[in-house]
């Protein structure tokens, strides 16, 4: 038995590649510098593979910024606006992640998108007509030779030229298909030149194979892979896919000239079924992605073998894998010094993914699997509950039925009552919830920490805060009044705090984008709510105004996404319990006098699952209940809203109305408001504030360009349901631009009131 693994974290495990990069950008380190932490970071990875005794080792995994952008730069497909710069190959390269501004010129980053269903985002390759694709990048040979002088043969890693297509954006006329030669050709050499070099393996990554595919896709595929096998030159090729299963191109994968096939068993709902069904084809190695290369929980050996021994039956010989690259896990448990290790025991970041992967090595190549200790210990470990858990929450989920999930009385009714309630004007003006996290505020937070000043001491900062940010908002003339969320700096993990069943990591650093990382909370246990989380501050907001203020929550969904869930109970049952940890603080807000609550869904199309055909069953059916439960127990002159950040929402917008919120705001700025034709056509019910502007650019709009945009949403949506909104929150925006912006925004929706007589 061996073993493989897709990918490997490459931002280090403490996050210097973060660090250094973003010295790099200021200018305080010169690009050797930056390189030599590079080098420092994936010669310990590589050395660390090594040790484990792992037998396909990756190379080519790691990245300045982002795989696909590293795949452009390869094949020559940098758009013109970059190289025309005159920068360095390196600045041209971050100038495309990053955008550049100076003495060159001024041009904006590519677009970035979320990674499938992954919390990773990738730079969004753009392909112009002029695009020549061919094999200019050397990184991935140069990374190679560095991997074979420290001894080791590695499994070079690229993006294949199929997902490159797919996730390209061609900006003039062409298509994929009018690129399918040259791709295929620049692959090809490529596996030729690591032929030249000595590889045995080369891993293609193919994640895209794993959505749905029309019968062009396939044949897109298929044509690319029958120019690119014919250049193999005696290199052996693993086709890698992950995320999901094959379901649409089995057979093509099954017939092409790959000498692996990386599966996903872990994610993949039909794998095993696609195998069993069809069988294997001789002479192909089956790489069996069974460890979980997403989650941070330890392997089921048992399960593991399970499945490994039952793949014998059909392929010749099988690799074992992680389900997907590591890069969606923590490094190492090694810098965890809080954790207890009650719960360290269960856990497995990368490194200790890869100790799985050598334990399981051992298990699976015994002739007598049982007598293993590897295998005992593992037995042990899972033969006793992980925790108690809390019959209260259980008990409260179990008993839920279709009536607690529907608010009384139906929208039209409610919308009438708070008309009447609130008396608001037309185009009522509102923020996102948090206003700029200035200086001062991380300051007070972070003096807390180090037990600089006291709980009271911070807590009267916020009050503080919370009082200058009241006022502020009634001189601007804003109608519907927040808080400003100075208290929290996260809108997860503030929550996890608050809740029983999260535990917290010190490094477990996930790389979102680029030098960006996250430290999503692990769901441990069962969700309770400890105490209550937001009213205090609610409260005292509502107090210093006779505007309404809302209160201002994370919603269930979103909570969930961003931690790392439990696999011992469904996503749909940890997602009610956190519904029902949030409802009782939303039944809190009401009865302390709050009569507007925001509870925000920033993520919840995130985990949308990737083949249309599930969304339905797999999602929607419990999520979208989930939310409603967290509202569906307040009076009806009680104003819901909830806040996503996108607007790709076309595909499910009944899903979206379905949530029965009163009111959502959204982000429709850099879209152009396309959204609007949409919300129409589907008779949106639920009333909306498309974000008339984008706060994630300092710059600061007119009033003339924010009533344009009142003016395009009145000409679609009845004036009746119109809010007027920034399109997000404000935490990462300074006072400077945020007050004039907010000042502007109030004039256009006076002004779209007068016209409105
Ligand atoms: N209420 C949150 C804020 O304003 C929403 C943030 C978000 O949508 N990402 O910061
Ligand atoms: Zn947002």
């Amino acid at each position: 038995m061996r073993t493989s693994i897709i990918g490997y974290p490459r931002i280090g495990s403490l996050r210097e590649l973060k660090f250094a990069s973003e010295k790099y950008f200021r200018g305080e380190i010169g690009a050797a510098e930056l390189e030599k932490t590079a080098k420092e970071i994936r010669l310990r990875s590589l050395r660390t593979q090594q040790d484990s005794g792992l037998d396909f080792i990756p190379s080519g995994d790691f990245s300045y910024y982002d795989g696909a952008l590293d795949t452009a730069f390869l094949l020559n497909a940098v758009p013109e606006r970059y190289r025309a710069l005159g920068l360095s190959e390196l600045d041209t390269y971050f100038a495309a992640a990053r955008g550049y501004q100076g003495e060159k010129g001024d041009v904006k980053a590519l677009a970035m998108k979320k990674w499938y269903n992954t919390n990773y985002h990738y730079m969004v390759p753009e392909i112009e007509d002029s695009a020549e694709l061919e094999l200019t990048g050397t990184r991935p040979f140069d990374l190679f030779i560095e991997a074979k002088e420290q001894g080791a043969v590695t499994k070079p890693v690229i993006l294949g030229a199929y997902t490159f297509l797919k996730l390209a954006r061609f900006t003039g006329t062409k298509t994929a298909e009018d690129f399918l030669d040259a791709a295929a050709g620049a692959y090809s050499q490529l596996l030729g030149r690591f032929a030249e070099l000595g590889a045995e393996w080369v891993q293609i990554d193919e994640p895209s194979l794993v959505t749905d595919m029309t019968a062009g896709d396939v044949a897109l595929f298929t044509g690319l892979y029958e120019k690119i096998l014919s250049g193999k030159n005696g290199v052996k090729v693993l086709l890698q896919t992950y995320f999901g299963d094959v379901r649409d191109c089995y057979d093509e994968l099954c017939r092409l000239d790959f000498d692996g096939i990386g599966l996903d068993f872990t994610e993949g709902k039909r794998s095993l079924e696609l195998v069993r069904e069809k069988g294997f084809p001789k002479g192909k190695i089956l790489f069996a992605g069974a460890v979980n290369g997403k989650n941070i929980w330890r392997s089921d050996y048992t399960k593991i073998a399970g499945l490994i021994g039952e793949l014998g039956k059909y392929a010749e010989e099988t690799v074992l894998s992680t389900s997907c690259s590591l890069l969606h896990v923590p490094c190492t448990l090694a810098n965890e010094t809080k954790l207890p290790e009650s719960c360290k025991k269960y856990l497995a970041f990368a490194e200790e993914k890869l100790e799985e992967l050598a334990e399981l090595k051992t298990v699976l190549s015994s002739q007598r699997p049982e007598e293993t200790e590897e295998l005992r210990r593992n037995i042990a470990l899972h033969s006793q509950p992980r925790i108690a858990g809390d019959p209260a929450v259980r008990a409260r989920v179990a008993a839920l039925t279709e009536k607690d999930l529907v608010r009384e009385p139906a929208f039209a009714e409610r919308e009438r009552i708070q008309k009447e309630r609130f008396g608001l004007p037309l185009f009522p003006t509102t923020t996102i919830g948090s206003f700029p996290q200035t200086a001062d505020v991380k300051a007070s937070r972070a003096a807390l920490r180090r037990g600089q000043i006291t709980k009271e001491e911070h807590e009267k900062f916020i009050e503080e805060k919370i009082a200058q940010c009241v006022a502020l908002q009634e001189e601007i003339g804003l109608d519907v009044l927040v808080h400003g969320e100075f208290e929290r700096n996260d809108m997860v993990e503030y929550f996890g705090q608050c809740l029983e069943g999260y535990i917290f990591t010190e490094n477990g650093w996930v790389q979102s984008y680029g030098t960006r990382c996250v430290k999503p909370p692990v769901i441990w246990g069962d969700i309770s709510r400890a105490r209550p989380m937001t009213v205090r501050w609610s409260v005292y907001a509502q107090s210093l105004t006779k505007k309404p203020m809302k209160g201002m929550l994370t919603g269930p969904v979103t909570i969930l996404n961003w931690s790392f869930p439990r696999e011992d109970i469904s996503l749909k049952e940890s997602a009610f319990q956190i519904a029902l940890a949030i409802r009782e603080e939303v039944l809190d807000l009401e009865k302390s006098g709050i009569s507007i609550i925001q509870v925000d869904e920033a993520a919840l199309r995130e985990k949308l699952p990737l083949r249309r055909a599930d969304w339905r069953e797999d999602y929607l059916d419990w999520a979208i209940p989930a939310f409603r439960y967290v509202h569906s127990g307040v009076r009806p002159e009680t104003q819901i809203h909830t806040h996503m950040c996108y607007s790709e929402f076309a595909d499910i917008i009944r899903d979206i109305d379905d949530m029965d919120a009163d009111v959502i705001t959204f982000e429709a700025s850099r879209s152009d408001l396309r959204i609007l034709d949409v919300l129409k056509e589907s008779g949106f019910r639920t009333e909306v504030g498309p974000g008339v502007y984008d706060i994630h650019s300092p710059r600061i709009p007119s009033k003339e360009e924010i009533k344009a945009a009142i003016d395009k949403m009145k000409s679609r949506i009845p004036v009746s349901k119109l809010w007027v909104n920034p399109d997000c929150g404000l935490k990462t925006r300074g006072n400077e631009e945020t007050v004039p912006s907010l000042k502007n925004l109030v004039a256009a929706a006076k002004e779209a009131r007068d016209e409105n007589g």
